[in-house]
């Protein structure tokens, strides 16, 4: 199903390479960041490989939208609802992008500023 044999994430998904998962479904796959920038740091991802926004079909409206529904399971789970979170994807160099297998970083567990740096 779309998958890239160079990509970590790939491998995550594939059971090739370890991780922390967190949820798993049969689109959608959510790990802990191995180099956490918050107490809570997930990484939500389509098990489908998918550059990055730009790449996105419009057959994968849907399962794109389903990464939200995976960020609202999680934050219900872990109780972040009230004290809130942040989702962020970094799209392309300049935003700091170094897994292009597109991706959401789920963050909580502390305050953010805004701007973002
Ligand atoms: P980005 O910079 O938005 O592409 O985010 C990639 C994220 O993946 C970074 O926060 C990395 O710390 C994280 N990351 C890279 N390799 C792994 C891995 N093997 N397991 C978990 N997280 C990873
Ligand atoms: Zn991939």
């Amino acid at each position: 199903m779309g998958h890239d044999s160079d990509c970590i994430f790939c491998k995550i998904i594939e059971k090739t390479v370890p991780a922390k998962l967190v949820y798993e479904d049969e689109h959608a796959i959510a790990f802990e960041d191995i180099n956490p920038q918050a107490p809570i740091h997930i990484l939500i991802v389509p098990k489908k490989h998918i550059r990055d926004i730009h790449s996105i079909k419009h057959m994968d409206r849907e399962l794109i939208g389903h990464l939200f529904f995976v960020a609202q399971t999680l934050g219900e789970k872990r109780g972040l609802n009230n004290s809130g979170y942040r989702m962020v994807i970094n799209n392309g160099r300049n935003a700091g992008q170094t897994v292009f297998h597109i991706h959401l970083h789920l963050l909580s567990g502390r305050a953010f500023s805004w701007p973002p740096g």
